[in-house]
């Protein structure tokens, strides 16, 4: 069976782990034994080349950690991934005898290596998983999937890792859940498996992310473990035992996408309320706006800048204040009304533009 549909029709999560990186052959063997304890555990992973951000981090030992894992996957009697950024990498696993390979973040951005791994992988029958961009860019994801069916590749998942930031206060990459929701949208026969590991950075977050993505009705996980994480060689802080491992997918609420009939009833009034409310949502913004062009024929008749920026700070602030009246985040609030003062300003340009002021 394709991967791809494994993943997709077997019990969820399907949960992929290992190590970030092989350190050695006694350490790969061992994590690799403790997390095949877990039914859950459907594929092992470990990192044998890094791409390191900082060239004096531990870039992997290459080569010669192949057999470590290709044994490891016969001692436990489940398939192996690796990641793999060029021809080269490509061509020593399969010639070890990996069973899935995985491009990574720092390589979905770059159009040339992708094209250089599908172009080696022409003819070959092997599962490719696809992690994210590192910049927040669907098209530059669903590109590379492209490439890869293009050259004949089919057996296809994709990973979700999180996209850079500068120094986020919460997460290592901030996870913009909407775009592997785009993904869904655009590609819903790929399946996707979440990295709670490299969006969180730290081990403490790993449920809290894993339990979102599963709520979000992803197919899987992938899960960084190691048998002494503080002790590994890269990304100590995110990695968990196998017992931590097992910890996380225990406590993980497993919610159904099926709704029984009765449930659609009270869903379907509650839903009924809801668009009646977004209907006069819709009625307000569009009110809204007939008096911000008012406000910009003023601006037109007077010869005043549409942007009045410390107006607008105003405004902001108000309303982030206000935001505990309705139980809203600052973040939201400042989006939506960034969104409105963006929308404001395009129906003030309009009028600022047309020949006698009018927007008819
Ligand atoms: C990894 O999985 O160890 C890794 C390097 O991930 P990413 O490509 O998401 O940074
Ligand atoms: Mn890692």
């Amino acid at each position: 069976m394709k991967l791809a549909e494994k993943i997709r029709r077997g019990e969820r999560p399907f949960v992929v782990a290992g190590p970030c990186s092989a350190e050695s052959e006694e350490q790969v063997m061992s994590i690799c034994k403790q997390i095949a304890k877990n039914d859950s555990v459907q594929l092992l992973r470990a990192g044998i080349w890094k791409p390191r951000t900082r060239p004096n981090s531990f870039e992997g030992l290459g080569e010669i950690a192949l057999p470590w894992l290709v044994n490891a996957g016969k001692e436990t009697n489940l398939p192996t991934t690796t990641e793999v950024a060029n021809k080269k990498h490509v061509e020593a696993a399969l010639k070890a005898g990996i069973d899935v390979l995985w491009v990574g973040a720092r390589t979905t951005v770059n159009p040339f290596a992708v094209q250089e791994i599908a172009d080696a992988l022409k003819g070959i029958d092997i599962p490719v998983m696809i992690k994210n961009p590192v910049n927040p860019d669907l098209n530059l994801w669903l590109g590379a999937f492209e490439r890869f069916e293009k050259a004949g590749i089919t057996d296809l998942a994709a990973i979700h890792r999180g996209f850079s930031v500068y120094k986020h206060p919460k997460y290592r990459n901030v996870p913009n859940w909407q775009i592997p929701i785009g993904l869904k949208e655009e590609r819903p026969d790929l399946p996707i498996i979440c990295d709670p590991s490299h969006i969180t950075g730290r081990r403490d977050l790993l449920l809290e992310v894993s339990q979102k993505a599963m709520d979000l009705d992803f197919e899987g996980l992938m899960i960084e473990t190691h048998p002494n994480p503080d002790e590994a060689w890269s990304d100590a802080a995110q990695q968990v035992t196998g017992d931590g491992l097992f910890d996380i997918l225990s406590q993980l609420v497993m919610r159904s996408v099926e709704i029984s009939e009765d449930l659609q009833v009270v869903l379907k009034e509650l839903r009924t309320k809801i668009s009646i409310l977004d209907d006069r949502l819709f009625d307000i913004l569009g009110a809204r706006m007939e008096l911000s062009e008012e406000v910009g024929q003023l601006k037109r008749e007077n010869n005043i800048t549409i942007l009045q920026q410390e107006h607008w700070q105003r405004v902001i602030a108000s309303r982030i204040e206000k935001r505990g009246e309705y139980r809203l985040t600052q973040q939201f609030v400042r989006q939506l009304m960034d969104a409105i003062h963006q929308e404001s300003i395009r129906h003030q340009t309009k009028v600022m533009n047309t020949e006698n002021g009018s927007n008819e």
